[in-house]
């Protein structure tokens, strides 16, 4: 196996060292580590404009940083194209508003990079997207636009697409906030079941029932840093950190 692309299978998913970004000149992130282990479910919060969104799109390089090291699956980031390429194959991301291409139906959105990007013939990407599709209960509305779906349906759809490409990890960016609250609970659900499969996931999102039930570390963001991370049961019962109390208080 080409040891510069493989990665062992006790070696971690994701490895981030001395990673700081800066937009000109706001020094956005602060020395992150992180060390993410296969299978491991990682819940992220903090207050706004701490630094999440930008930290989890650096990971599949939705966002360049300027220092530090980021190794996904074995595969270092670099600016090389071909890299990032490798690297988000192996990255699926579900955002905070969809992000769904308006203009194609939900079986098309989850066939697109399927066909284009992996080359799949149009058959065999109709089978994966249908597969997807079912288990997150939604098979039956395939030839609609996303535009004729609610909220949670189309985060449903958003998660399917992710999936297709058969990801080794899923990032979420607050995939629920954008949701009336009836239909917050499907989307969790879905990510509940995701994670008993064991998908390595990172999900920035401030519901708490769902880091209590799936995570097994929780990180608190403030100001670009991480300032502490804890199993939840003592993350939510023992908080070390004054910031970290301070915004429990405010969320809970
Ligand atoms: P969070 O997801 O925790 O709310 P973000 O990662 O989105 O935080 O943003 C962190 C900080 O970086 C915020 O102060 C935000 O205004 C700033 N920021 C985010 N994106 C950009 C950008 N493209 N250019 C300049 N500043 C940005
Ligand atoms: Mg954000």
């Amino acid at each position: 196996m080409n040891q510069a692309t493989a990665a062992r299978a006790d070696s971690p998913m994701i490895e981030i060292t001395g990673l700081n970004k800066w937009y000109g000149d706001f020094h956005v992130l602060r020395d992150i580590d992180l060390t993410v282990a296969q299978g491991e479910r990682i819940v992220i919060c903090g207050p706004s404009g701490s630094g999440k969104s930008t930290l989890i799109r650096c990971i599949n390089h939705l966002e360049a940083h300027q220092e530090g090291r980021i190794v996904v699956n074995g595969v270092a980031m670099t600016q090389d194209v071909k890299r990032i390429e490798q690297i988000r194959r192996n990255v699926g991301m579900v955002f905070q508003h969809f992000n769904l291409f308006p203009h194609l139906t939900v079986l098309d959105n989850c066939c697109i990079a399927q066909t284009w990007v992996q080359k799949k013939p149009r058959r065999g990407a109709e089978a994966t997207a249908m597969e997807f599709l079912e288990r997150v209960q939604i098979a039956d509305q395939v030839h609609k636009y996303p535009g004729q779906l609610s909220g949670g349906q189309q985060q449903r759809v958003a998660i399917a697409r992710a999936l297709c490409m058969q990801p080794e990890v899923m990032l979420f960016d607050e995939p629920t906030s954008a949701l009336d609250p009836e239909m917050i609970k499907e989307v969790l659900d879905v990510m509940i079941e995701l994670a008993r499969e064991g998908m390595t996931m990172l999900c920035v999102t401030h519901e708490m029932g769902f880091a209590k039930t799936v995570a097994d570390r929780v990180i608190f963001m403030d100001q670009g840093q991480i300032i502490e991370q804890a199993p939840p049961e003592r993350f939510f019962n023992h908080p070390e950190s004054e910031r970290t109390q301070l915004f429990l208080s405010q969320i809970l």
